[in-house]
């Protein structure tokens, strides 16, 4: 497999690649006397066990027995060969791969990368000089600053603007002389059933551009001016863009993730930008697929607290209900925020401001007290009302495949509701 990098392109690179630099950007590292220590990115664990030697450059778990060197990092990491991960490394630290070393199928790959992450950045150039600088524009900035984001928040996410019109980005790429197949697999625009010919995807919407770690633009969000349906569209899972690795604002919100040992998880691009403009920047929101397991993986690099903002009680024990397992099963704790009536994290934080809500998040419960409480409200504690409870309950319940933790929570139940222990287990049983 090495044959397409030379090997002393090989040797240069591990000369200058550090490995607990490598490793910082997605495990939050301490040091403890010569090495350092982190929590394992490749198992579930509440207690490090993850160390680095930036001595040997070597890593080494004492929790799942994974180790290695940078290469064997990345490649874990990232799911990659040991060429692609020689060659991300060579790219991080400006060491030039002659590349007619590589076949002619990773050739096409890797160019293919580049080319959609370098239309995308033309993408959102074009779209924020079409906010800044054109008359079309103004109308798109007017209803930004009406939703209170301040001329910095729109600079420092490059928001921009996709005029009314069909071929607008069409006609800006193929000016750049830009290949127009090639521009159609960002997803950026789309091939016209009938008459042959291409059209934009983003029309007259305000556009949001979606980075990743690397401060790459790998997709856009954009919504409608108005009440028009649909109101948010995304671009499409492309070779770079995967919608359930990828959180929006991660790239601008890590550095205070990982001070805060805390992140705030919401859902829409607004409630992102407006815990952001109101100094809360340890916040990411999820893309319109709802929290994974690989957006939790890719988290715990920088925090172990999570927080899952919801503008209603409704919302929150739908989300609460379809995470559960998934933040047992990584070992991760998280609390459910829930806005008072009517308010989103938005519209909150304009109209109550930054203290108000840090007062709401200091009362989120976990996401299983937080179920039950929601189920008292809701039913009440007569007789019926605990049978409902328990109804409500058993389903999420159900799907906890650890069965300490599940007989951990049931015990809660019974003594939180007054019913008996075996009761509710005989219930839960039914369901699973
Ligand atoms: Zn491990």
């Amino acid at each position: 497999m090495t044959s397409f990098i030379p090997n002393d392109k090989i040797s240069e690179i591990k000369n200058s690649a550090d490995l607990v630099d490598v490793v910082s950007e997605v495990v939050l590292l301490k040091k403890t006397g010569k090495n350092y220590l982190g929590l394992c990115p490749f198992h579930s664990e509440k207690t490090p066990s993850f160390t680095v030697s930036p001595e040997k450059q070597i890593f080494y778990c004492f929790g799942c027995g994974a180790g290695g060197t940078v290469f064997s990092f990345l490649m874990k990491q990232e799911g990659i060969s040991f060429p692609d991960a020689a060659r991300s490394l060579a790219r991080k630290y400006g060491i030039e791969i002659p590349i007619t070393h590589l076949s002619s199928e990773q050739k096409r790959l890797i160019t293919e990368r580049e080319n959609l992450l370098s239309v995308n950045k033309e993408a959102m150039t074009f779209f924020c000089q079409t906010l800044l600088k054109s008359s079309e524009g103004k109308s798109a900035k007017a209803y930004l600053l009406s939703r209170r984001l301040t001329e910095k928040t729109i600079d420092d996410f490059h928001i921009g603007y996709a005029p009314l019109g069909w071929e607008h980005l069409v006609n800006h790429f193929s000016k750049k002389k830009m290949p127009a197949n090639l521009v159609e697999k960002t997803g950026l625009i789309l091939l016209k059933k009938s008459r042959g010919g291409y059209y934009d995807r983003f029309r007259n919407r305000v556009v949001f551009p979606i980075f990743n770690l690397n401060q790459q633009v790998i997709g856009f969000g954009g919504r409608v001016l108005d009440d028009a349906l649909p109101k948010y569209l995304n671009s499409p899972e492309t070779p770079v863009f995967n919608k359930s690795r990828s959180l929006y604002g991660l790239n601008r919100a890590k550095k205070r993730c990982r001070e805060s040992d805390t992140v705030f998880i919401v859902e829409g691009y607004f409630d992102l930008l407006a815990l952001h403009q109101h100094g809360i920047e340890n916040t990411v929101a999820t893309l319109g697929t709802g929290l994974t397991k690989e957006h939790i993986r890719l988290l715990k690099g920088f925090v172990s607290k999570f927080y899952l903002v919801y503008d209603s009680d409704d919302s929150g024990i739908k989300a609460a209900q379809r995470v559960i397992e998934i933040f047992r099963a990584e070992e991760v704790d998280a609390r459910i925020v829930v806005l008072p009536a009517g308010h989103d994290p938005d519209s909150y934080l304009f109209n109550s401001g930054s203290e108000a809500f840090m007062d709401v998040v200091s009362k989120a419960l976990g996401i299983i007290p937080f179920l039950i409480e929601s189920a008292v409200k809701k039913h009440g504690l007569s007789v019926e009302g605990k049978i409902r409870i328990i109804s409500d309950l058993k389903g999420p319940l159900a799907l906890i495949n650890d069965r300490i933790a599940r007989s951990l929570y049931i015990q809660k139940i019974s003594e939180r509701i007054g019913v008996d222990e075996a009761a509710v287990l005989e219930k839960v049983r039914e369901t699973s």
